[in-house]
């Protein structure tokens, strides 16, 4: 999924992509062309959200903390593996 849509070579890291949130240019490591995220990876920021969310109602700090991590683990997840690489020439 790091795989560039211009050369089909990797882009970036798996590293570096977990941190590449949606709306932002990165140019590809091989070849220099602009990628950017697919507009689905704003969707990988649900289960951050949702764990936020959690974290307001639960009444518990270590539960609360816990739902915290658990869905930025999840979003960074999401991100790395889940959405793919667009051309963000159009
Ligand atoms: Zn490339």
């Amino acid at each position: 999924m790091v795989k560039c849509p211009y050369c089909g070579r990797p882009a970036m890291s798996l590293m570096r992509k977990s941190g590449f949130g949606p709306g932002r240019i990165i140019n590809c490591q091989s070849c220099g062309e602009p990628v950017t995220t697919h507009s689905m990876g704003v969707f990988a920021a649900i289960p951050a959200f949702l764990g936020g969310l959690f974290a307001l109602r639960s009444g518990s700090l270590p539960f609360g903390i816990a739902a915290v991590v658990a869905g930025v683990v999840a979003m960074g997840l999401i991100q790395t593996f889940l959405v793919p690489l667009v051309r963000s020439k159009t």
